[in-house]
Parts: structure tokens; sequence; C-alpha cells
């Protein structure tokens, strides 16, 4: 069977951009699950002959006080289904509060192997957009460009050798 690989991560970090990128198709299909956001996509990925699910947790549209909660929700579920989860940085924003109480989730499930991806890193220097992250207490990071591809492929090896 194919590995579910998810994808999580506060709103706007670049979730979507980087399932299109992988899926590079229009016609995936919607998880309409009760619990699962509207926009929840699964979609097949693939490097060399490795086929994989991948899973864009969707968007979140809310204010400030209810983020915390839905995020919750939404990471319980991905980890829930997935093998692997990536979790998505906003290399340019930072480490926020979000992001850290979205680490501090995943950690409490070491069985699922979490990837952190620091994205929109285009242009940026590697070491310094990754610094801010180690706070988070994840593994390495990957540092990687959702809109221009850098460093998509070798974090999807990754995931996929460990998976
Ligand atoms: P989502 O809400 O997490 O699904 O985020 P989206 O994929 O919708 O992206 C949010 C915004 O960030 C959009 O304007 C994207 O074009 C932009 N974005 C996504 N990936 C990158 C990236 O790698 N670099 C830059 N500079 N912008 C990005
Ligand atoms: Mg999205």
């Amino acid at each position: 069977a194919k590995p579910i690989i998810s994808i999580v991560g506060r709103p706007n970090v670049g979730k979507s951009t980087l399932y299109n990128r992988l899926t590079r198709s229009r016609d995936a299909i919607v998880d309409d699950r009760p619990g699962v956001t509207r926009d929840r996509m699964v979609g097949v990925g693939r490097v060399g002959a490795n086929p994989y699910w991948i899973v864009d947790t969707g968007g979140i549209e809310s204010d400030n006080e209810e983020i915390h909660s839905l995020m919750r929700d939404q990471v319980e579920f991905a980890l829930q289904d997935s093998d692997a989860v990536i979790f998505i940085v906003d290399g340019r924003d930072g480490a926020t509060a979000v992001d850290i109480e979205i680490a501090k989730q995943l950690r409490q499930k070491p069985q699922i192997t979490v990837y952190l991806a620091v994205n929109k890193a285009e242009g940026l220097d590697r070491a310094l957009v990754a610094s801010d992250f180690y706070q988070l207490g994840l593994d390495q990071p990957s540092i990687i460009s959702g809109k221009n591809g850098d460093g998509v492929v070798r974090l999807l090896n990754r995931v996929l050798s460990e998976t």
C-alpha cells in the first residue's frame, strides 16, 4: 500500500502550493468525512518509481481566538491517518506561537515521524532561515521553496526512504 503523507501547518505557510506541486493534478479527491475541513485534499504523488498518498489538511479561516483549537483538531485528524507528517512553517515569518503549539502536539505522537519543512526559503540563507526553528524541538529541518521547487524532491526522498 502507498504510504500516506499529510501536510500540516497554519494558514498561509504554503501547504496547498506544495500539494499542487507534488500531485501536478487538478483531479484531487475531496475528503468529505466528518471532522475534515471542506477543502482537505488527497492526491497521488510519485518520487521515481515510488508512489504515495499526499494529503493537504486544508485551510482554516478564523480569527486568532479560534485558530488554536481548530489547528489542534486538524493536526489530531492528520495524526490519526498518516504514516508521516510534513509540518510546514514559513521561513520568512520565523517560528510563531501557533507553530510552537503544533510542534508540541506533534511531539506527543512519537510513533509518527514528523518532517519539518521551512518553506518560502528561495533567495534566503539556508542556515539563517533554519535557525529560528530549532526551538520547535523537531528533527533537522528541510529548507524548501514550494513555489520554485527547491529542496522538494530531496524532502520527499527523505520521507519515503524512512516511511
Ligand atoms: P496554505 O494556506 O498553507 O495552503 O498556503 P498556500 O499554498 O495557499 O500559500 C499561501 C501564500 O504563500 C500564497 O500567496 C503562495 O503563493 C505563497 N507561497 C507558497 N509557497 C511559497 C514559497 O515557496 N515561496 C514564496 N515566496 N511564497 C510561497
Ligand atoms: Mg491551502
